[in-house]
């Protein structure tokens, strides 16, 4: 299966990262946070994109299709992963019968 067909396969677009949750202080002289009573949790994606950490809010109706599509792209991953290791088995299969061939010719 490729990586294409394993995306159109599934219902979730695959997302990258992990959420993590946060509690946080709103500034506001007088609020209950200021006590240590933070707001939250609020809801974050946060994920690697080269050297730059992403980090995107998620709201908490979105929070079940976010982890979904989150565990998705582990899935996606993981098929790559295969398809890389199987691509690699048949580069040294293929280059293994040029070698076949070339002994044949020599
Ligand atoms: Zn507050």
């Amino acid at each position: 299966m490729s990586a294409a067909a394993f995306v159109s396969l599934s219902a979730i677009t695959p997302l990258p990262g992990k959420l993590c949750e946060q509690y946080i202080r709103c500034g506001k002289a007088g609020c209950r946070c200021q006590e240590g009573e933070r707001h939250g949790p609020y809801y974050y994606r946060i994920w690697r994109e080269g050297s730059r950490v992403q980090k995107v809010y998620v709201k908490r109706e979105e929070l079940e299709a976010v982890q979904a599509a989150c565990d998705s792209y582990k899935d996606y991953l993981a098929v790559l992963r295969t398809m890389k290791a199987s691509r690699m088995r048949v580069t040294r299969c293929i280059s293994g019968e040029c070698r076949r061939a070339q002994s044949l010719f020599r």
